[in-house]
């Protein structure tokens, strides 16, 4: 192996040097966490993980954006990165729509706004 070889060894792990292009591509297609919907921090995980298939590495049907927060250690590896999530997919899929549908409390109103809201209409009916 050439110095240029090893470099990349070394900064890539053992990834494809085409690894970097794909990760960028795959986040402009998918460009949110396909878990929670976040646009930030965002992560390619790999579906089949690359130490038991390195076929499919590069294949973008075996790739899934998570973000680094916490969908990408829950979702993809269970909670350990020393394991994976066979289900990823599906298990996003049903959690993102969740989150879309998520209800909310109605928010209480500050006083501030009540007592502009009082001003502005004793101001109309002066
Ligand atoms: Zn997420
Ligand atoms: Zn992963």
């Amino acid at each position: 192996m050439n110095i240029l070889g090893l470099l990349q060894t070394f900064i890539l792990g053992n990834r494809s040097p085409e690894w970097p292009n794909l990760r960028k591509e795959h986040i402009k297609k998918q460009p949110f966490c396909q878990a929670c919907g976040s646009k930030n921090n965002l992560e390619v995980h790999h579906i089949e993980p690359v130490h038991l298939n390195p076929a499919r590495e590069l294949d973008p049907e075996n790739l899934i954006i998570l973000c680094g927060k916490n969908c990408h250690f829950i979702f993809g590896h269970l909670m350990d990165y020393y394991s994976w999530n066979t289900n990823v997919v599906e298990d996003s899929k049903v959690y993102l729509s969740k989150v879309q549908s998520r209800p909310y409390k109605i928010k209480k109103m500050s006083n501030n706004f009540i007592s502009n809201f009082y001003r502005r209409l004793s101001w109309l009916i002066r």
